[in-house]
């Protein structure tokens, strides 16, 4: 994209309304603007981003076999009557009239949808196990909206949903989600530690929170730093491989983890000092085994193999998608603006001419702009005749991997300039070493 034909507005200022760094930066960098209170507008590089996160997460959930569907944002009340959580969940939960009268409310969350659809297309137990899932906009009026898209009231979530003959079946399903948590964090370049969770309004006894550390988080955090190493990648982990699941899980209970809400100074001791770690961490995922609180309560049955009817037993899953925007750049950032993990940057390489009126170097930037792309590399073309500090300047806010700089001098000697944004390393390439390395 040329910077010139974009719609990227960048405050010079940093904005005096926003408490925490993400915030900030995200309005700086021009990520989204304020609609209403906890509403937000999306702009093309947080679009971009969110985009990036969406499909990570879709991915990773594809390979653990979960099924992706879209149920609408707007519900019946009447759903939630059933569940009797209509009157349980409170002042959140924002309810609507449509104009026959009829009670409505924007979803807060899934569960009794999803269940009231399976229900009424699955009868029988070969149809078992299935997970399903979606990535949707949800609607929570919280108290305190704040932190930007971090505790937004509308926001983006994936939320899966799994269905069991038994608790065996539903542990395996909440394991494999357990799995597709772990690796869809790591493909983001960020660590989110599985921690034990209280359960929540949702009810059940296995649920785990998954938390990414930064000093803004809400929550106390405590946990053992082998959590740091792990590779949930490696091919020995296999879904559909029950001993392997079951093994994953037995690590990650064993491996100490906890917020301050399950914390034990017992078990806490016996971690090692020198893998104690302990900091405020912000919650990007939950899961949950809840059993048969919504089967039972919106009557889904099938028949079994013996013809008797079985009560199916449910998990949910959810990720904040449009909560990661922020917890990554919460993790990743310094003084001079964002630095995005390559895979969910919104563009790989900055390209930036440092003199815009001069002519030889806007052909050769206008040049490996049409390589690049051609190529397949999402470039971020910075064509204004602007000046150049001030464009190095956006491009660092902005925070892509790779700067490629376009200077005259260098140009009469063949050279461009590539600068790492994590580690600020420059090096001179020649144009084609400098294509060779970004392609
Ligand atoms: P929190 O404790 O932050 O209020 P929650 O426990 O109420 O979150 P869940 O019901 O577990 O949230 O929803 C699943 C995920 O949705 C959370 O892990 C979080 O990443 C995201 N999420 C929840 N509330 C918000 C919000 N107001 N804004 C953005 N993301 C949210
Ligand atoms: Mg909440
Ligand atoms: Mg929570
Ligand atoms: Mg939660």
């Amino acid at each position: 994209m040329r910077v010139s034909r974009s719609f990227l507005p960048v405050l010079k200022e940093s904005p005096t309304d926003a408490q925490i760094v993400s915030h900030k930066l995200m309005l700086r960098a021009g990520l989204v603007r304020q609609t209403a209170a906890g509403i937000y507008a999306w702009l093309p590089i947080g679009f971009r981003v969110l985009k990036k996160i969406e499909q990570i997460v879709r991915e990773e959930q594809d390979r653990a076999s979960a099924i992706e569907l879209l149920m609408p944002t707007l519900q019946s009340a009447d759903l939630w009557r059933q569940s009797g959580r209509y009157d349980a969940y409170g002042p959140e939960m924002l309810r609507i009239k449509d104009r026959h009268e009829r009670e409505m409310l924007y979803g807060p969350t899934n569960e009794e949808m999803i269940t009231s659809l399976f229900r009424d297309e699955v009868k029988s137990y070969r149809d078992l196990p299935r997970t399903l899932y979606h990535i949707q906009w949800k609607f929570r009026d919280e108290v305190r909206p704040r932190f930007g898209v971090m505790r937004g009231r509308e926001f983006l979530m994936k939320d899966a949903y799994s269905f069991d003959l038994d608790e065996a079946g539903a542990r395996q399903s909440y394991y494999t989600q357990l799995l597709a948590y772990l690796r869809t964090f790591q493909r983001m370049g960020i660590r989110a530690v599985p921690m034990k969770a209280a359960s929540g309004p949702i009810g059940g006894d296995l649920s785990h929170e998954f938390i990414v550390l930064a000093p803004t988080g809400e929550s106390e955090v405590f946990y053992d730093a082998s959590f740091e190493e792990f590779d949930w990648h490696q091919d020995e982990l296999r879904y559909g491989d029950a001993e392997g699941l079951r093994g994953l899980f037995d690590k990650v209970s064993s491996t100490y983890a906890a917020t301050d809400e399950t914390h034990d100074e017992a078990r806490w001791a016996e971690v090692p000092a020198d893998r104690q770690r302990q900091g405020r961490g912000i919650e990007v995922g939950h899961i949950f085994y809840f059993g048969t609180k919504y089967s039972a309560s919106l009557g889904l049955k099938v028949s079994g193999a013996d013809g008797s009817m079985v009560t199916p037993e449910m998990g949910s899953y959810g990720i904040g998608v449009s909560r990661l925007v922020g917890a990554i750049i919460e993790a990743s950032h310094d003084d001079n603006g964002i630095i995005w993990p390559e895979a969910v940057a919104p563009w790989k390489v900055g390209l930036v001419t440092m003199r815009g009126d001069d002519a030889a170097s806007v052909t050769a930037a206008d040049d490996i702009y049409a390589k690049l792309t051609a190529a397949g590399v999402e470039t971020l073309y910075d064509d204004r005749d602007e000046r150049g500090g001030v464009k190095l300047g956006s491009m660092d806010l902005i925070g892509l991997p790779w700067q490629l700089i376009i200077g005259p001098r260098g140009l009469a000697a063949g050279v461009v300039e590539l600068k790492n944004r994590r580690t600020g390393e420059r090096e001179e390439l020649s144009i084609d070493s400098a294509l060779e390395r970004l392609t």
